[in-house]
């Protein structure tokens, strides 16, 4: 604290990622980074960005980065003008808080859920409300229709629980509440749900936030986008130009575009994902942990008879870190990024070695 210090500053509540330790040796479970390194396509791409002198770098990049939105719109079948991109989805994301939900009415998200949105609404000033998971942790689409609001967002997969939400609860939500944004967070589809992108041709409502960070293994690079209706990409333009003309640089341009044009390599990195993670689930499964049936690159699992702070710690002191959030509900769930084969079997021996 300062004086310096502006009142919105002083009343920030910043958000905590994942550490990221310097120790050698450690099996790192705890941010959910892909195992796997990217398609070898993304070194070719940055290093021929680069070329002998990296003389290209004395230039900005192209602040609209439209050979990147074209790739996307490839792939999704979109175009151009219904793709934004940004650093990393968590900028994208900033900027759709700022730009389609600071309204009147509160904006509507889970009680558990990912933990930066509360954030982003102490930064812009947006108000909100939380709407409880059920019981099983799932989102129930009716608890979010007849109640006014100044939109809606989640991630499908949710996150920390890995649960997945069927497309016809979306279409639902979005149905119910035409006049608020429906921001659907896909950090995790790629892992076994089915992406809203089509239901953004249906609806003029509907944004879907994807990133590079988890299914392409990109998560040094710093890249997500948003795909919706032009008009809510324009609103997301608008902010961007006026916060910050180049936020991808011209290595990370060239880099998604190769990751996002190597198809084969993304699907089997993700077929490997979850077969670990199916392992995974029953292993732990074995051990007396009850495992919420994930569709992301994560599990989310409880002990009956271990506290999970404890269990996290004891996993640390054999190198192995997780996530452990101290939050209402989930304090006795851990939270384990699918590793590659090795990692996990190494995690689940220290826990066969843990519980006795
Ligand atoms: C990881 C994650 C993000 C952020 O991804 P970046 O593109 O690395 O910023 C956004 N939303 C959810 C739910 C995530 O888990």
């Amino acid at each position: 604290m300062s004086r310096f210090w502006s009142q919105v500053v002083r009343d920030l509540t910043p958000y905590v990622p994942g550490e990221q330790p310097k120790i050698a040796n450690l099996i790192k479970l705890n941010t959910n980074e892909n195992p796997y390194p990217p398609s070898p396509r993304v070194l070719a791409a940055i290093q021929a960005e680069l070329g002998d002198d990296a003389a290209r770098l004395r230039l900005y990049p192209d602040p609209n980065a439209d050979l990147l939105k074209q790739a996307v719109a490839r792939r999704h079948g979109a175009t151009p003008d219904q793709v934004f991109v940004g650093n990393g989805s968590d900028e994208v994301l900033a900027h759709v808080f700022q730009a389609l939900l600071k309204h009147d009415a509160p904006i509507l998200f889970p009680d558990i859920t990912y933990s930066f949105y509360p954030v982003y609404c102490g930064l812009y000033g947006v108000d909100y409300a939380t709407v409880p998971l059920a019981d099983d942790f799932t989102i129930n689409p009716a608890d979010y229709t007849g109640r006014a609001n100044g939109g809606i967002i989640f991630p499908n997969p949710n996150a920390p629980t890995g649960r997945v939400l069927a497309l016809d609860a979306i279409a639902d939500i979005a149905r119910a509440n035409p006049d608020s944004v429906v921001v659907v967070d896909e950090a995790y589809i790629d892992f076994g749900g089915t992406t809203a992108i089509p239901l953004t041709r249906r609806f003029d409502n509907v944004l879907v936030i994807h990133t590079l960070s988890k299914s392409r293994s990109l998560a040094g690079l710093r890249v997500g986008y948003a795909i919706g209706h032009p008009d809510l990409i324009e609103a997301l333009e608008r902010v961007k130009n006026s916060f910050n003309s180049y936020p991808l640089d011209r290595l990370a341009i060239a880099g998604a575009v190769a990751a996002i044009e190597d198809d084969a390599w993304f699907a089997d990195c993700c077929r490997k994902v979850i077969a670990t993670r199916d392992t995974l689930t029953t292993d732990l499964s074995k051990l007396g942990f009850d495992v919420l049936p994930s569709a992301a690159n994560f599990i989310f699992a409880r002990h009956a008879q271990h506290d999970a702070a404890e269990l996290a710690k004891a996993l640390r002191d054999r190198s192995i870190i997780v996530r452990h959030f101290k939050l209402p509900r989930i304090d006795q769930f851990l939270r384990i990024t699918v590793g590659t084969d090795d990692e996990c079997r190494a995690l689940a021996e220290a826990l066969r070695q843990i519980l006795g």
